[in-house]
C-alpha cells in the first residue's frame, strides 16, 4: 500500500483531475510489457465502437455482438452494457497479435484511453455531465517509466478520443440519467431494457425497427430525415440515443403522430403514478418492518 495507491489491487489512483493534468507516458513498440495490457482484458464498448468494429470487419451488428462480445449489467437490474469477449478459455483480447493490435485503427475507447480511466459523473441537481480523469497505475505497464510529459487533454487528441467521446455522449447521458434518477424510478421493464440494447448496440435490427410500419406509425418523420437516418450508421446510432431519451425519460424530441402521441402521453402519466405509488408502498413497508424490529 502506498500513499498514491492507497486500496491493495486497484490500480485506479484515487486523485481525479481535468484534461490540464500533465502525465508521464508512452506505449511504443519494443518496450518490454508490449501486448501485457491486452493479455487480460475487460474492456466495455460504447455504441460507437461496435459501429466502428462491425464496420471494419463488414459484417452486421448482430454477427459481430455474437461473436466478439459478452453481455453484462452496467448497473445491476438497469442498464445493459456490452464487454469484447476474450479467446476461448483465456483472458487475452481475440484482436491481439505479436505485432500488437490487429484492429488499431478501430480500436475501442477503452484502450485507447489507457491508462487514463475517464469519469463521467452528474449530480442530481445539475443538467448536464462533467468529465474528469484519473491514473490507472498497474505494475505490468512500464509506460509510466517514458521520460513522455503530455496532458491529458493532448493524449486525447493523440488517441482520437475527441471523435470517439463526442460520438457516445448521448449514451453516456443516457446512463448518468438513469443512475441519477435513483431507486424511485425501480428497475426498467423488460421492454424498455431490449429497446436500451437493440438502439446503443444492435444497430442493424434498429435500423429495420425505425423502417418498420409501426415505428413510422407512431413517428411523424420527414421522409428526408429518415433516409439520411437510415442511410448512415452514426446517423442511425445518434437518432437511436434520441429516441431512447424519449421513450425512457420522456424528453420529447421527434415528432409523433397526433393521436399516438397522446396515448403515449396518457401511457407515461399512468407509469409515473404508478410507479409512484409502489415506491410509496414500499418505503411504508420498510417502516413498518424497521418499527416490527424495534417490537421484538
Ligand atoms: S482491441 Fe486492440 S488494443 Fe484493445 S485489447 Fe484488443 S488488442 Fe488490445
Ligand atoms: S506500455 Fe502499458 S499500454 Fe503499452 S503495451 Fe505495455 S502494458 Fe500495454
Amino acid at each position: 500500500m502506498t500513499e498514491d495507491q492507497p486500496i491493495p489491487d486497484n490500480p485506479v489512483l484515487p486523485r481525479t483531475f481535468d484534461g490540464a493534468k500533465e502525465i508521464r507516458f508512452q506505449c511504443r513498440k519494443g518496450i518490454a510489457c508490449w501486448n501485457a495490457c491486452c493479455s487480460n482484458i475487460d474492456i466495455s464498448l460504447t455504441p460507437y465502437d461496435i459501429l466502428r468494429l462491425k464496420q471494419r470487419f463488414g459484417i452486421g451488428s448482430g454477427e459481430f455482438l455474437q461473436k466478439h462480445t459478452v453481455p453484462y449489467e452496467i448497473e445491476r437490474d438497469g442498464i445493459a452494457g456490452v464487454k469484447l469477449r476474450p479467446v476461448e478459455k483465456g483472458t487475452a483480447c481475440q484482436f491481439m497479435t505479436a505485432e500488437g493490435c490487429s484492429v488499431y485503427e478501430d480500436r475501442p475507447t477503452a484502450c485507447r484511453y489507457y491508462p487514463v480511466a475517464l469519469l463521467s459523473l452528474r449530480r442530481q441537481d445539475e443538467s448536464t455531465d462533467r468529465n474528469s480523469y484519473a491514473l490507472v497505475k498497474e505494475a505490468h505497464c512500464l509506460g509510466h517509466n517514458e521520460p513522455r510529459p503530455i496532458t491529458v487533454d493532448d493524449y486525447r487528441k493523440e488517441q482520437g478520443l475527441v471523435e470517439y467521446d463526442a460520438l457516445a455522449r448521448g449514451w453516456r447521458q443516457l446512463i448518468l440519467k438513469k443512475k441519477s434518477s435513483g431507486p424511485s424510478i425501480g428497475k426498467p421493464s423488460v421492454r424498455s431494457r431490449q429497446l436500451f440494447f437493440m438502439a446503443c448496440y444492435d444497430i442493424d435490427r434498429f435500423r429495420q425497427f425505425v423502417a418498420s410500419d409501426g415505428f413510422n406509425d407512431l413517428y411523424d418523420l420527414p421522409p428526408e430525415t429518415l433516409q439520411k437516418i437510415l442511410g448512415e450508421d452514426t446517423e442511425l446510432m445518434l437518432f437511436g440515443f434520441r429516441f431512447l431519451m424519449q421513450v425512457l425519460f420522456g424528453d420529447e424530441s421527434i415528432p409523433m403522430r397526433k393521436e399516438a402521441a397522446e396515448q403515449r402521453r396518457q401511457r407515461h402519466r399512468e407509469k409515473s403514478q404508478r410507479m409512484e405509488r409502489e415506491a410509496a408502498a414500499r418505503r411504508a413497508a420498510e417502516q413498518d418492518g424497521m418499527y416490527e424490529n424495534v417490537d421484538e
